[in-house]
């Protein structure tokens, strides 16, 4: 079996600046990513996708965000060119097409299983392997009597599939607004939520939000262990997203309370044929492979402290929702987190 510092499960942004991290540390990470290239999940993103970070709030260490405008909002595709090229420019061992099965206890440190039947030996191991693998499909009324396609919005890419249906996208975070308003310019779409939806201003004196986060000492806060539930995603605007649901392309309603065949019923009691019901529902942590370790909870969530496992020394996290801030999984955020877990490793890792 092959022997190995650390081993960094996923290869998107949270995986490869674990692995800056783990070299500054003089670890010597091996990535684990199970698709073909190290982009992360940004490529299964929808087409139309752009950040709602500026270029400048939107880098990973060591590496700005490449292109003219600081200011401008990346594509998604830049987005992609952007992590491939920090993963060709990491010394890292970086294989992709190796999906992690499951990670074993074994003495101090780890056996990781890959799909194949390949196995590793790791003193360490980073759990970086995002949440996009794991939508979240609430129980709505009626939704496992209605006959009508439920798609969930990772399954979502462009609205021409779309063009002249009933859809009723469910959810009030930002991929729901996007992805309701961009439907609405083909289809009759509503946005059904049981909240109403909250916007936050995109620029406030002329400044981007992401600038008074940082100012304000809001991105970097350590509140992480005060948040048990992650609050209500507010929806970044520039007045495009506020402006198209007051003029009800989408409509905004209260979640319907029934759904029947092809009918769902609203809650004034109307009853109303849908084509399609999208789940804009978010996502959960995608870390099946750490059941048998024990350092989950019974949700799925992991059980730890600022991104270090509280069960098992020698393993870590990065990414995750509010790990340590609110930047925590974002692209300007992640970098800190992931440095503070080598350090801790490091330090674990000279000690046994
Ligand atoms: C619609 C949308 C818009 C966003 N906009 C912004 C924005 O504007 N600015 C910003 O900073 N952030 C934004 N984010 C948030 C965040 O930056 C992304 O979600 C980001 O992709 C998360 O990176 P990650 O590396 O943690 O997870 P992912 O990108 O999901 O990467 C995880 C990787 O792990 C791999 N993997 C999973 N399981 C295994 C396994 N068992 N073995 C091996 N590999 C595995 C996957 O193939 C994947 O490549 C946005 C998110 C979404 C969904």
């Amino acid at each position: 079996m092959e022997h190995i510092d650390v081993a960094v499960i996923g290869g998107g942004q949270s995986g490869l600046a674990a692995a800056q991290a783990l070299l500054r540390e003089r670890l010597q990470p091996v990535v684990l990513e199970a698709s073909e290239r190290a982009a992360g999940s940004w490529p299964r993103y929808y087409d139309n996708l752009t950040l709602f970070s500026p270029a400048r709030y939107s880098s990973l260490p060591g590496m700005p965000f490449p292109g003219g405008d600081p200011d401008r909002y990346p594509h998604r595709d830049e987005v992609i060119a952007y992590l491939t090229a920090y993963a060709a420019r990491l010394d890292a061992d970086v294989r992709t097409r190796s999906r992690v099965t499951a990670v074993r206890a074994d003495g101090p440190g780890f056996v990781v299983e890959l799909e194949g039947g390949g196995r590793l030996a790791a003193r360490a191991v980073v759990a970086a392997s995002g949440t996009f693998g794991r939508p979240h499909r609430p129980g709505l009324p009626g939704l496992e009597r209605f006959t009508g396609a439920v798609l969930h919005a990772a399954d979502y890419r462009r609205p021409e599939p779309f063009a002249g249906q009933r859809v009723v996208v469910v959810g009030a975070g930002n991929s729901a607004v996007q992805i309701a308003a961009e439907l609405a310019a083909v289809a009759q779409v509503t946005l059904a939520s049981r909240h109403p939806v909250k916007f936050a201003r995109q620029r406030i004196l002329g400044r981007d939000l992401h600038f008074w986060l940082k100012r304000i000492g809001l991105d970097t806060a350590p509140l992480g262990r005060l948040v048990r539930t992650p609050p209500t995603q507010l929806v970044i605007d520039d007045g495009h997203y506020r402006a198209a649901v007051a003029d009800g392309a989408p409509d905004r309603r209260e979640l319907f309370t029934d759904a029947e065949g092809s009918k769902v019923t609203w809650a004034d009691g109307s009853a109303e044929a849908v084509d399609t019901i999208l789940l804009a529902t978010g996502y959960r942590p995608d870390l099946p492979y750490l059941a048998s370790l024990g350092a989950l909870d019974g949700t799925g969530h992991p059980l730890h402290r600022d991104g270090a496992s509280s069960v098992r020394p020698g393993l870590a996290f990065t990414g995750l929702e509010w790990q340590r801030s609110l930047s925590s999984n974002s692209l300007r955020g992640v970098g800190r987190d992931a440095a503070r877990a080598a350090r801790r490793l490091a330090a674990h890792l000279s000690s046994t």
